[in-house]
C-alpha cells in the first residue's frame, strides 16, 4: 500500500489530483441518472455547515454548568439528555458525557478512525484524524496536551477515552472561575470545540 510507505516519492499517486473535481463530477453523474436530488444534496451540506457545529455542545455545556438537574441528566444518559435539546441523529446514537474536575482530566480520541460525536461537534478536525494524534492521545497524552497548550497539574489524573463506532463521547469541562450566574448565551461563548475533546480548558474570562 503507498499509504503505508510516506518516503515514497509518489505516496499520493492512487489519490486524485483534485477531490473537489471528483466529487463534483460524481455528483453531476448521480442527478443526471436521477439518483440524487441536488436539493436533499443541498440540505445535507447546508446542515453540517451551518446548522451542526460545536455550537451545539457548547449549548449543552452551558446548561450542564448551569443547570444540576440537567447535569445530573447529562451523566446519567447523554444521549436522552441532549436529544431533547434535539441534538441527535448520524454519529450520535450514543452520547457519553466526560466529567472533567479539580481531579481529572478527560481527552477523546478515536484509535480506528476517526469516531466523533457530530451532532454535538460537527465534523472532526485534520487533526483528529491524524496517525499522529490517534497514536499519542494513548501514548503520550500529556504530551499531547502540552503541545496544545495544555500543561495539566501533576495531581490531576488525565484518562484518555477511545471513541468507537458504538460510543461517542463529549468532555464536560470545568465552569472557569468568575462566570457563575452568566447567561446560557454567555456560557456557551467561551466553550471551544477543542475544549469538548479535552485537548484544551475553558480559562476564566477575567
Ligand atoms: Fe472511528
Amino acid at each position: 500500500m503507498p499509504h503505508d510507505h510516506p518516503d515514497d516519492a509518489h505516496p499520493h499517486s492512487l489519490l486524485p489530483s483534485d477531490p473537489a473535481l471528483r466529487v463534483k463530477a460524481l455528483e453531476s453523474l448521480l442527478v443526471e441518472k436521477g439518483l440524487v436530488d441536488p436539493a436533499a444534496l443541498d440540505a445535507i451540506i447546508e446542515t453540517y455547515e451551518h446548522k451542526i457545529g460545536p455550537q451545539n455542545g457548547a449549548a449543552v455545556v452551558a446548561r450542564a454548568w448551569r443547570e444540576p438537574k440537567f447535569r445530573t441528566a447529562l451523566f446519567t444518559d447523554a444521549t436522552a439528555a441532549v436529544s431533547e435539546m434535539g441534538f441527535y441523529g448520524r454519529q450520535g446514537e450514543h452520547i457519553v458525557a466526560l466529567e472533567n474536575t479539580d481531579r481529572q482530566h478527560n481527552l477523546v480520541v478515536c484509535t480506528l478512525c476517526s469516531c466523533y460525536p457530530w451532532p454535538l461537534l460537527g465534523i472532526p478536525p485534520g487533526w483528529y484524524k491524524s496517525d499522529a494524534y490517534r497514536a499519542r492521545a494513548v501514548r503520550e497524552p500529556r504530551k499531547v496536551l502540552a503541545e496544545f497548550g495544555l500543561e495539566l497539574a501533576r495531581d490531576v489524573a488525565l484518562k484518555t477515552w477511545d471513541s468507537t463506532a458504538e460510543i461517542r463521547y463529549l468532555v464536560i469541562p470545568q465552569q472557569p472561575a468568575g462566570t457563575q450566574g452568566w447567561s446560557a448565551e454567555a456560557l456557551a461563548a467561551l466553550v471551544t470545540r477543542d475544549a469538548m475533546i479535552g485537548t484544551a480548558i475553558v480559562p476564566s474570562p477575567a
